[in-house]
């Protein structure tokens, strides 16, 4: 894939899809990372709600979060799949966030990118895309995280390769697309992989971007 390719790609994203503005100041890396462990293998909606219980609950600092009983937090999140698994996670990560960062985490967004991540990685029930959201939207960090709509639309039209782990598709998208953008890309190839390049029966005849596509599928 070239780059001219690249961006004539986002370009046609940009005018299919309207990204809402995104305000910072609700953001800490805390409250992401929150919301972000609550979303893994949950639906948006179901990640929302959950949230919303454990606000209504708790103050979402590390503070409040690790003093919390276990059974109350799950209790927030029983709306949002492997709950149980997630509320010992959220404890736990608010706890070492206590002991080790004296329960702040504001200080990533002063840190080189890679020191940080490596640094987030090392939290429990904290991986690359979860590191890669907290850093891109809380610490306006140049990083692409890869959900399981970017990794696919990512491949299927070519941006990244077939057979690449999440590093690869990262670095990938990275090199094609300017760090201003990141936020773009990301977004955008979610609403795509969302409303056109579904898993199963993508809808290639009515998708935006299917004369950039090598592996858009002809309809008989
Ligand atoms: S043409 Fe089809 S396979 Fe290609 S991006 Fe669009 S929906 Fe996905």
């Amino acid at each position: 894939m070239t780059r001219k390719r690249a961006v004539k790609i986002l370009l046609t994203l940009r005018k299919t899809f309207t990204l809402q503005k995104r305000t910072t100041s609700s953001r800490t890396p805390f409250r992401t990372l929150i919301v972000t462990i609550i979303s893994q293998n949950t639906a948006d909606g179901n990640t929302a709600k959950a949230f919303e219980n454990l606000s209504k609950q708790f103050q979402i600092t590390p503070e409040a979060l690790s003093n919390a009983e276990k059974s109350k937090i799950e209790e927030c999140l029983k709306v949002a799949g492997l709950y149980r698994n997630k509320a010992k996670t959220i404890k736990e990560v608010s706890k070492i966030i206590m002991e080790k960062f004296h329960g702040d985490l504001t200080w990533i967004s002063s840190m080189p990118l890679e020191e940080v991540r490596n640094a987030l990685i090392q939290l429990p029930g904290v991986g690359p895309k979860t590191a890669d959201v907290v850093l891109l939207f809380s610490a306006q960090k140049p990083t692409i995280p890869i959900d399981t709509h970017v990794d696919r639309v990512s491949k299927r039209l070519g941006l990244a390769t077939r057979n690449g782990n999440y590093e690869a598709v990262r670095e990938s998208l990275q090199a094609l697309y300017t760090q201003k953008n990141y936020l773009d890309v990301h977004m955008l190839l979610i609403l795509l992989g969302r409303e056109y390049c579904k898993a199963r029966n993508p809808l290639c005849e009515q998708c935006p971007v299917n004369m950039f596509c090598q592996s858009r599928r002809v309809q008989n």
